[in-house]
């Protein structure tokens, strides 16, 4: 049997005449930057997070760099954030001229550890990027205590978290402003690239819009030099059509996830992924810590079932960091994880016996 690590044909399938539809119509208006498909996505997606204001913009790595010039984080300031994330967490900050200040990850949970935060803060320090990883939120809300404590901003990176929960608070719903991806592989997922920054703050708002619209809220009136970063009009359409079905998508990832938990309870070798208590977790990725990991890897594929690692590396090994002089013990959990993490096959249309198939397997090789 073969088991994809991610297989987005299904979905497009089920949902072929309306998205057909949709991209058809925007090529019949050859409207192909801004127009309704945007706005009503921007106001949609706003909604659905309960947010007065969505920006999209070109994908998550530009949405959290929007944010973070927008703010004013430059040269000489500090952010912190998580070790293990994907690299546009910290390159953004980087690329604003400030300096990622990396912290270790809680044990159980993946996310960023509250209790090291503190300890990183010093007087440059000018924001906190909590990651919402693998879709389970970090613990916003001690988080952003530690911010109003020490007056900082709080940038949620949600692109692994579209409507996840913790103790009843959605996800990019806490922060001054909150950055989402909306690659193909995301729970909310386009057809190419594309991203959104969601926030409360007016001002705010209309300075982002401006600084990813080339500094210019109307054309040629440029107030400030900024980027050219929109949510391509095509995508929008795309996407319009794919939001509804997302809180449903999210539940079925779920329950692949905890017929996983389930079938794998009983091998000793793994650690399958544990729940905040009162996180509702939407799953973006299905997450175990294995034994011999490697040699499993190998004999998955084997079977014909992929498996990735998120991430093989944590940031602050990267030879892109190099600089920091950084060694893992800095960041205990999250070096000694890196060796064993894997990600097993997800997503809303996973099948019951590709589940059974690859919990199986994982078994006999162990045996
Ligand atoms: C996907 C991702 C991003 C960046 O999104 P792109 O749309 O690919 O630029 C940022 N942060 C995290 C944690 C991600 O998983």
């Amino acid at each position: 049997m073969q088991v994809p690590f991610v297989d987005l044909k299904v979905q497009y399938h089920s949902l072929k005449n309306e998205m057909d539809a949709a991209v058809l119509s925007v090529l019949h208006n050859t409207k192909f930057i801004g127009g309704e498909p945007v706005t009503s996505f921007e106001n949609n997606f706003a909604s659905a997070c309960g947010l007065k204001h969505c920006i999209g913009v070109g994908n998550g790595t530009d949405a959290l760099y929007i944010i973070l010039k927008s703010l004013g984080i430059g040269a000489g300031d500090e952010v912190i954030t998580a070790a293990n994330s994907w690299i546009s967490t910290s390159e953004t900050i980087s690329q604003c001229g400030a300096t990622p200040v990396f912290v270790d990850i809680d044990p159980n949970y993946y996310t960023i550890d509250v209790n090291k935060i503190e300890g990183k803060i010093t007087a440059k320090t000018k924001a906190i990027i909590p990651v919402h990883l693998y879709g389970q939120m970090a613990e916003i809300d001690k988080i952003s205590a530690i911010c109003k404590k020490h007056n900082l901003f709080l940038i949620e990176d949600c692109a692994q978290a579209h409507l996840a929960e913790y103790k009843a608070v959605k996800a990019g719903t806490t922060g001054i402003a909150s950055a989402f991806s909306f690659y193909p592989g995301k729970n909310l997922g386009a057809y190419g690239d594309g991203g959104a920054i969601i926030t409360n703050d007016d001002s705010l708002a209309s300075r982002m819009r401006m600084f990813a619209n080339h500094g210019a809220l109307i054309k040629h009136q440029h107030q400030i030099e900024g980027i050219n970063s929109r949510l391509d009009t095509i995508q929008a359409a795309i996407l319009n059509v794919k939001l509804p079905h997302l809180q449903m998508w999210n539940k079925q990832r779920l329950t692949n996830a905890l017929l996983y938990n389930q079938l794998l309870a009983d091998v000793p070798q793994i650690i399958t992924p544990k729940f905040r208590p009162e996180a509702t977790h939407i799953f973006h990725l299905y997450v175990i810590r294995a034994q011999k990991r490697n040699e499993l890897i190998d004999y998955l594929a084997e079977k014909g079932i992929q498996t990735q690692i998120h991430y093989p590396t944590i940031l602050p090994l990267l030879p892109a960091y190099k600089y920091l002089n950084h060694k893992p013990s800095d960041f205990p959990i999250a070096a000694s994880y890196q060796d064993s993490i894997l990600s097993l096959p997800m997503f809303p249309e996973l099948k019951e016996e590709q589940i059974k198939f690859v919990a199986q397997s994982i078994k006999a090789f162990y045996k």
